[in-house]
């Protein structure tokens, strides 16, 4: 199966595609544009254009074979046939505030170099959960350093690895936070040049100075050992 629009390409906002499935609840499309919720962030919404109209997309998810694509259609909605031609276009601004937020979160784990025990990505803000232990972190010191990492401008890249590429280079696991998850024969790579490197297999953007300013707008305690640290973007880049 070839790789999913996506991830091949995260910036594209629209595309021409056939429908494979609808019914009730469910709409089905042979090219994958639209994001389906997963590792904390949440399913793109959008619609699908066809002959008859447009069809507003209120979520997108994984069906239980966590294979194929569900695009959840606005309930009540007249479907596009099975077999005809259609647009299927994203909500932008929403999408790319989820890419900025996303890549934003990557950074926050580099700032804090603890186990990250959870996250959620929102439009334009996002939070991690970490394993700190006892360290007391301060909002000014995580936000500084987090405004010195979008200023290094570096790009974000992705890279295909195979599992016996990884046993090969033991070196890469030691630089990734995240031990990768092996069996199913490769792992996706997202690499922030010279700052990061983590299995991932959501959508980021291409430049860290997309990101624009971090603002730190809270750090609770959350049990003994956890912190959870929430950050939000500014509008205007
Ligand atoms: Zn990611």
């Amino acid at each position: 199966m070839s790789e999913p629009l996506f991830r091949a390409e995260p910036y594209a906002r629209e595309t021409e595609a056939e429908i494979v499935e609808a019914s009730p609840g469910r709409l089905v499309l042979d090219v994958a544009l639209f994001y389906p919720r997963g590792g904390g962030q949440p399913g793109d919404r959008g619609e699908v254009v066809g002959a008859g109209g447009g069809v507003a997309i209120t979520d997108t998810v994984y069906d239980v074979d966590r294979k194929t694509i569900l695009l959840v259609p606005a309930e009540g909605a007249a479907l596009p046939s099975p077999g005809s031609r259609v647009t299927a276009r994203l909500d932008w601004p929403t999408r790319y505030a989820r890419m900025r937020a996303h890549t934003a979160l990557h950074l926050l784990s580099v700032a804090l170099p603890f186990p990250v025990t959870g996250g959620s990505v929102g439009e334009a803000e996002g939070r991690l959960d970490f394993d700190s232990g006892e360290t007391a972190f301060e909002r000014a010191e995580i936000e500084a350093e987090l405004t010195r990492l979008v200023a290094t401008d570096a790009a974000v890249t992705t890279r295909w690895i195979t599992d016996a590429e990884l046993e090969a280079n033991p070196g890469l696991v030691k630089t990734m936070k995240v031990k990768p998850p092996m069996g199913s024969g490769r792992v996706r790579l997202v690499e922030i040049a010279g700052l990061d490197l983590q299995p991932c297999g959501g959508t980021h953007v291409a430049k860290l100075s997309e990101i624009g300013r971090i603002e730190v707008t809270g750090i609770e305690k959350k049990g003994k050992q956890n912190r959870r640290v929430r950050i939000k973007l500014s509008e205007d880049i």
